[in-house]
Parts: C-alpha cells; sequence; structure tokens
C-alpha cells in the first residue's frame, strides 16, 4: 500500500505542476545522479522560425522556400511548421507521396519532380558532396546556434542537385540556464544534452546553459544507448524530452520526464512524470521533493 508521505507528495507536486504518475516514482527521482535532456522542445521553447535562406547561383531564396513548403506543409515537424509560415505569403503546391524520416528530413514530389529537405548527413544519401559555395555559410549558421537543413531536387538526368539551404532559430527556455545551475547544487553528478540536431548547433546551445556533455547527431535509438550507459555509470538516470524522438529513452530512463504543454502524446503516455506549462525548474523541485520523502518513508 502506498505511504502516506508518499501521497502528500504527489499532492504537494500536484499543486505545483509536477504531475506525478505514481509514488514510486517519487521516491525514484530523489535518488536520480544523472539528468539527460533533449535541445529542441525541450531546453529550447522549440518555437523555431526561418532565419535566413541561402540558394545556390542557379537558384532564388523564394525557389528554395516554395520548394520546402510543399514538402513541409506534410510534416509535423516544428522545422517544418517554421518553414510553411516563412512560405505563407508565397504561392506553392502540396507534394504528393511524401515521407518523413524521423531525425533526418522528408522526402516526396512536387510538380512532377522529386525533392527532398533534410540535415546533412540525409541529404548526402542523396548527392555526394553540399555545394562549397553555401556550406562555409551554412557552418557558420550552426555556429550561431541554428538548424540549418537542405533543400535539394532531382534534376536531369536522374540526379538530385542542391538548391539551397534554411536556416531555423530556437529560444532558449527561459529557466533553462537556472534550472542547470540549481540541478548542479542539488549534486546532480552528470547533466548531458542528447538530440538529433547537429554537433555545432548543439554544442553552441549547451555552452550557453552551462552543459559540457553534448551527445549531438543521434537517432531516436542513439538516445536510449545514452541513456543505457549512463544507467551503467549512476544507476538512477532521469531523461526530460517533448518529441516522439524522445519516447525509446523516456522509457529506458529510471524516470521519464515530459514536458506537459510542448510534449507529444507519446512523449506525455511513455513519461513517469510530466512537468505542467513546461516549467523545467520544476525537475529540481520534484527532486527535492522526492529526496524529503525518502527520508519520512525511512
Ligand atoms: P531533435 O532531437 O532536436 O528534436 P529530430 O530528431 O526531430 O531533432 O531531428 C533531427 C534533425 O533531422 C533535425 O535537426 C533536422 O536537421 C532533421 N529533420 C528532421 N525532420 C525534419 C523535417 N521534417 N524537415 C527537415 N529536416 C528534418
Ligand atoms: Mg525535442
Amino acid at each position: 500500500a502506498i505511504m502516506p508521505t508518499l501521497l502528500s507528495g504527489i499532492a504537494n507536486g500536484a499543486r505545483q505542476g509536477i504531475l506525478f504518475k505514481n509514488g514510486a516514482q517519487l521516491e525514484k527521482i530523489g535518488k536520480v545522479r544523472a539528468i539527460a535532456f533533449d535541445k529542441t522542445g525541450t531546453l529550447t521553447t522549440g518555437q523555431l522560425q526561418v532565419s535566413q535562406v541561402i540558394a545556390t547561383s542557379e537558384y532564388s531564396q523564394v525557389n528554395v522556400l516554395k520548394a520546402a513548403a510543399t514538402l513541409e506543409s506534410s510534416s509535423e515537424h516544428p522545422i517544418g511548421k517554421a518553414i510553411v509560415q516563412a512560405a505563407s505569403d508565397l504561392d506553392w503546391v502540396r507534394a504528393i507521396e511524401v515521407q518523413a524520416i524521423p531525425g533526418q528530413g522528408i522526402i516526396g514530389i512536387a510538380n512532377d519532380q522529386k525533392v527532398l529537405v533534410g540535415n546533412a548527413a540525409f541529404v548526402q544519401q542523396y548527392i555526394a558532396q553540399l555545394p562549397e559555395e553555401l556550406s562555409g555559410l551554412a557552418q557558420s549558421l550552426e555556429h550561431e546556434g541554428k538548424t540549418v537543413v537542405w533543400v535539394a531536387k532531382m534534376s536531369k538526368g536522374d540526379e538530385y542537385e542542391v538548391m539551397g539551404a534554411i536556416a531555423i532559430a530556437d529560444t532558449n527556455r527561459i529557466d533553462a540556464v537556472a534550472t542547470i545551475t540549481r540541478l548542479r547544487k542539488l549534486g546532480i553528478e552528470e547533466i548531458v544534452m542528447i538530440t538529433g540536431d547537429n554537433q555545432r548547433t548543439a554544442d553552441t546551445v549547451a555552452q550557453s546553459l552551462g552543459i559540457n556533455q553534448v551527445y549531438a547527431e543521434l537517432l531516436p535509438e542513439d538516445k536510449l544507448d545514452v541513456i543505457r550507459s549512463l544507467q551503467k555509470q549512476y544507476q538512477t538516470v532521469a531523461m526530460v524530452g517533448d518529441g516522439i524522438n524522445d519516447a525509446p529513452a523516456l522509457a529506458q530512463a529510471s524516470v521519464g520526464i515530459a514536458m506537459g504543454v510542448a510534449g507529444s502524446d507519446v512523449a506525455l503516455e511513455t513519461a513517469d512524470i510530466v512537468l505542467m506549462a513546461d516549467r523545467l525548474e520544476k525537475i529540481a523541485a520534484a527532486i527535492e521533493l522526492g529526496r524529503r520523502s525518502q527520508s519520512i518513508v525511512k
């Protein structure tokens, strides 16, 4: 049977906007020694905005944006939403046979031509080399913490050709830095960022938040692997995330924590704890509650 102290701990959490799915999780979070955070939508707001569009000499910025929007109008990814928003005043038609590849990009047929949008690794499955005229610029945008996606289409001769790239900017959550600082003060031994985004972008965002362990360019299963290896070292490990791509890691973690508002349905279902109103700082409060409930139970 559940101890009264656990129940009051759960009630106390609920009053602060921390939803525990059960009492065991309240106790477990008090024992957490390492925490992994997803980047987009978790440490950042995930309300992405297109900040730059760049095109090769053969195309225009408008061409690039339109081509991307034809595909992304079928996407639920925040990158897709940002691109469609930026292209909302332009004329384009939704692509057909659209296929989204989680953690990589999207591909389909627009105006009888194959088009694709995605990260460098994805586009390089179709094109050996990214155009040199753009890659330097793309890298410097990534250094600024922006996410760059490449846009390509199939030209004559059944070969893909890069049209350009789109840089997308995100904003750190206002309580992210304070949360990391507070977690360190609570004695959490390791704080890491795990993301599907590219290494340069991830490093810049992590640095701005005071996180020095970064695992980037991860697929959903890779995120799970990071959790598993942290568990070998620290036993009790929490994972904080919002996306479908975080679900395997949330399930593997000793304590899975989902963002209540930004969180996808799958993330909310998989997590043990839900942060109402997406308040990251409540993680520290949850740990304190968990520690207190343990000392009372003992
Ligand atoms: P995160 O871990 O930051 O939430 P994801 O795993 O969802 O990121 O995606 C990783 C990367 O894959 C993105 O940064 C982007 O480059 C690419 N990507 C994923 N989905 C799309 C899409 N619909 N359009 C363009 N690029 C995408
Ligand atoms: Mg995310």
